[in-house]
């Protein structure tokens, strides 16, 4: 598998050169037309790499590319295998901040510079040379499983016709397991997979007081104060041990097991360099958990704006009509969004005092947690597969504080997800001088080889566990 992706490595750096050269940015309309091209790219990149099926999926905005290529001695027990990406970009402003062309790919000794290297064009072309490894070092003619490829078009303008795609296209996208790619590792010499996204609700909640402003002379002291009552909401959130005191809101929430924890642990943190980037002067949050588990583990009840009376210059002595208090919540395996809203809803109605009347608003339904569990026979087969293209023993888990569609696409599915992604901290995606370490998307490469082969061997019982 080594010696074929090194013999190779040169075509998946020209195909990386065409590929980034086509500025496909979902979120401007002036550059649609390079997401169609792009799609048409990828496309064509599939069909080189052998896929007998190759289709572009038009959607109410921008296509996603579909590819299938099953196990030519395919039977009961060969797993089939979804593998998800997005080939469309991120844009570049502010581009005086870009050291070269976003769209003109720059090798700049071990690292590769363009919009688009990382997230997720270089995470998906890695994938076709480790499939062509994975024939050449099987001494096979098609995969070891029964291989399908997504790769959606809009991920970046946030999926807003991805789950209808999805239940559109059930019947094709029928899986045994969910591989996931646009992730990262914690550091060139530490494998590691990500084994979980922490789910979001978020609303926006309205106290009406009085009529209309009142003279704090005449009124002050004898009618409710909806912004007094609003502080008083945001402050209830949370326990002096940074609990949040939503009745039921851990009730769902799988803790970390024993195991974990442990692995977490080894993950290296630098505390102070943490502190550093974030530009807080203190850390805190829920006692008896590492910053890592707080971030990654650990559901949250967050203040993201609050307001409400006078904002002008000076003092104005009123009693306010209105007070608003702006609320995100991520949340983690098992919490449900919609459990969570409706015990949002109760905590809000209880905290609200007499003669103050609320409105809550919530922004869409939330997107859902998700989590990779450690001792599952997929996340086995992957760090088996990783370990062995990074000569490494162990691979660590790394739970994302951040949310995205991939929960969705399990639950669509009904299949478990794995997350095999070879970005690096530094990669600056969504950033100008984008990049991506060459070294690592050869070593994805292997690391997508073994994976067919490991998840052949397990076969689809085995899956199941
Ligand atoms: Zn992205």
């Amino acid at each position: 598998m080594r010696a074929f992706v090194s013999e190779n490595h040169t075509d998946l750096l020209s195909d990386l050169d065409a590929w980034l050269r086509i500025p496909g940015i979902s979120a401007q309309p002036e550059h649609h037309e390079a997401v169609h091209r792009s799609a048409a790219w990828l496309a064509d990149a599939f069909g080189r790499t052998g896929f007998p099926t190759v289709e572009i999926w038009p959607t109410a905005g921008l296509p996603s590319v579909y590819a299938e290529w099953p196990a030519e001695d395919s039977s009961e027990q060969t797993p089939t295998v979804l593998v998800y990406g997005h080939h469309d970009v991120q844009p570049v402003d502010p581009i005086e901040l870009w050291n070269t062309d976003p769209f003109e790919p720059t090798v700049d000794g071990p690292v590769l510079r363009a919009r688009g290297a990382s997230d997720d064009k270089g995470q998906l072309l890695f994938h076709l040379l480790g499939l062509r490894a994975h024939l050449a070092a099987t001494n096979r003619s098609s995969p070891a499983v029964n291989l399908k490829f997504l790769i959606e078009g809009e991920e970046e303008s946030g999926s807003p016709n991805f789950e209808r795609l999805l239940a559109e296209r059930a019947d094709r996208l029928n899986s045994d397991v969910v591989v996931i790619t646009d992730t990262g590792m914690i550091a060139e010499d530490i494998p590691s997979a990500v084994t979980g996204m922490r789910g979001l609700v978020v609303a926006t909640v309205n106290f009406h007081g009085p009529d209309l402003d009142l003279h704090s002379g005449s009124f002050g002291g004898a009618v409710p104060n909806p912004a007094t009552a609003i502080a008083r909401l945001a402050a209830a959130l949370h326990d002096e041990a940074g609990r949040v005191q939503i009745p039921g809101y851990y009730d769902d929430v799988l803790e970390l097991r024993a195991d974990e924890k442990q692995l977490i642990a080894q993950v290296p943190f630098d505390e102070a360099e943490f502190l550093k980037t974030s530009k807080s002067r203190a850390l805190s949050g829920e006692v008896g958990f590492s910053t890592l588990e707080r971030l990654g583990a650990r559901p949250t009840a967050e203040v993201n704006g609050i307001g409400g009376g006078y904002q002008g210059d000076g003092g104005k002595t009123i009693v306010p009509s209105d007070a608003f208090v702006k609320l995100s919540f991520r949340l983690v395996a098992d919490q449900h969004p919609a459990k969570i809203r409706a015990a949002v809803e109760t905590f809000v109605a209880v905290h609200k005092p007499d003669g103050i009347s609320h409105t809550i608003e919530w922004e869409g339904e939330g997107v859902s947690p998700c989590v990779v569990g450690i001792d599952t026979p997929a996340f086995t087969a992957l760090s088996r597969a990783i370990s062995t293209a990074f000569d490494a023993d162990v691979v660590l888990p790394v739970r994302e504080g951040g949310s995205g569609p991939e929960a969705a696409i399990a639950q669509a599915i009904g299949a478990p997800l794995v997350f095999l992604g070879v970005g690096l901290p530094d990669d600056q995606i969504h950033a100008p001088n984008e990049k991506v370490t060459l070294s690592m998307l050869y070593k994805g490469a292997e690391a997508a080889g073994h994976l067919w082969q490991e998840l052949a061997t397990l076969g689809k019982l085995g899956l199941k566990g």
